[in-house]
């Protein structure tokens, strides 16, 4: 692999017979609950920038990028280079204050819109969008006294037990009784397969209306919640984004109600949509921000609620924990926002987007098995589904996955049945390597979809 890399190579078979070693290894080894490797079967040697290369050799075009925390890319030399010198002088930090922390904070407020800067104060949790999550939800409850939260079908915000209570996906629930009581869950406006039936010709934008009754309603059962959390593109859930109206009346709702708005932008945030959050595109101003996953631009850890200072409640100690105060990060993360501003990488996520979805939108002619092509920025995502019934393509989609991951591709897949192809590349990924994507994805789609194979024949 070379710095200048464009360009998978495959070497041999996927897995390798090394890779395939390490497989094996870790299968006895590690917890059944391992995840990623079971539909991405490679094990890492090394990375650089956009690419991936596996022990046997294989260079892959990374547009997973560790879930969308690699902005970057993996490794980028300056982000690398402040962090070694980071290391010798101060790595752990409790929440005690630093220059590298104070830096981190002032660079996270002036990446807020000028409206806001002023009104948000920071805190540090866990350094995960979980424990982001955890603590927003404490938050709000500790401000309001309230118990209750509203959450919305599809929305994911995480593994422990506040944050899966809040999650749609009920595969993690149903074997762990006791979840957190008091979880309202919503219809989300998710229109190629409306939760409530309607079609867009039809529709009122009926899923804010249904909220809005259902929380004015005194016989609505619904005691007034401590905050309603909402992903404004819902990630794993299958790359949704909010519709405009609909995010718009949210906030509506929770203003006159008084019910603090938690945007979760773990997967969202630090450019990710072509902004730097997503609320920004959709003219809302939340309560509380979540964010974390690329903070640092560099994949270390940390993870910080931006929120309202008159939520600012809290006892001391009311959301602790010992790792809140990763310097690497920080410095990292300063690090990275010079960059990102420098080389006006918001402007690449909004160009490489655009033609990444110009792609997509290709793929989907060729295919009635695409039915949807969606997403901002560079968090894109094709939906697959039966064209007859509807119903998501699950094995279509997991053929594509692992055809694309032959072709040299790594891609994600989520939404329900997890029938969504989805793309997270690195926000300064060039255009070569969006091309090689596309070559690499259409390659996929010819292997895993017979039909895909005779369109393309009827095209020629
Ligand atoms: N919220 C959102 C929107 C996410 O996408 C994720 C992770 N995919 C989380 C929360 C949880 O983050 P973590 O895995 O770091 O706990």
């Amino acid at each position: 692999m070379n710095a200048s890399q464009q360009r998978p190579t495959l070497r041999t078979q996927v897995p390798g017979p090394l890779s395939k070693q390490y497989l094996d290894f870790q299968e006895l080894y590690e917890s059944n609950a391992r995840s990623y490797p079971r539909r991405l079967p490679i094990a890492v040697e090394r990375a650089s920038g956009s690419f991936i290369e596996d022990v046997d050799g294989n260079v892959y075009l990374d547009f997973l990028t560790g879930a969308g925390v690699l902005s970057l890319g993996h490794n980028h030399p300056e982000l690398v280079a402040t962090v070694q010198r980071q290391l010798t002088t101060y790595v752990h930090g409790l929440d005690l204050p630093t220059p590298a922390k104070e830096a981190f904070i002032q660079a996270q407020l002036r990446m807020l819109p000028e409206g806001l800067r002023d009104r948000m104060k920071l805190h540090f949790c866990g350094p995960t969008g979980a424990n982001g999550v955890e603590a927003a939800i404490k938050l709000c409850k500790t401000a309001t006294g309230r118990a209750d939260v509203v959450s919305f079908q599809g929305g994911f915000h995480g593994s422990t037990a506040g944050a899966m209570a809040v999650s749609g996906a009920l595969d993690a629930k149903r074997s762990i009784g006791g979840a957190l009581p008091g979880v309202h869950f919503f219809p989300y406006s998710y229109c190629a397969r409306c939760p409530l039936g309607l079609k867009p010709e039809s529709c009122d934008t009926n899923c804010a209306t249904y909220l809005e009754r259902a929380l004015t309603d005194a016989n609505g059962g619904i005691v007034r919640p401590a905050a309603v959390i909402l992903e404004l593109v819902q990630g794993e859930g299958g790359t949704i984004p909010a519709t405009p109206e609909f995010a718009r009346r949210v906030r509506a709702i929770t203003r006159e109600l008084d019910i603090p708005l938690i945007v979760d932008e773990v997967q969202t945030g630090c450019g990710r949509t072509g902004t730097w959050f997503a609320f920004e595109q959709y003219g809302i101003e939340p309560d509380v921000i979540v964010a974390s996953k690329a903070l640092s631009g560099l994949g270390l850890p940390v993870a910080v609620l931006i929120y309202d200072r008159k939520l600012d409640t809290w006892e001391p100690g009311a959301h602790i924990g010992t790792f809140r105060g990763n310097q690497l990060a920080f410095a990292a993360g300063v690090k990275a926002i010079e960059v990102i501003k420098r080389d006006r990488i918001m402007e690449n996520v909004r160009a490489r987007g655009e033609q990444l979805r110009a792609h997509l939108e290709l793929l989907a002619m060729r295919t009635p098995w695409i039915s949807a092509v969606r997403g901002l920025g560079l968090m894109l995502g094709v939906e697959l589904a039966d064209p007859v019934t509807g119903a998501p393509a699950s094995a279509l989609a997991a053929n594509v996955q692992a055809a694309a991951l032959r072709n040299g591709l790594i891609v994600e897949l989520g939404g329900r049945g997890a029938g969504v192809v989805r793309m997270l590349p690195a926000l300064n990924v060039t255009a070569e390597a969006v091309d090689a994507a596309y070559t690499a994805l259409t390659a996929a789609f010819v292997e895993a979809d017979e039909c895909f194979s005779v369109v393309e024949m009827i095209n020629e």
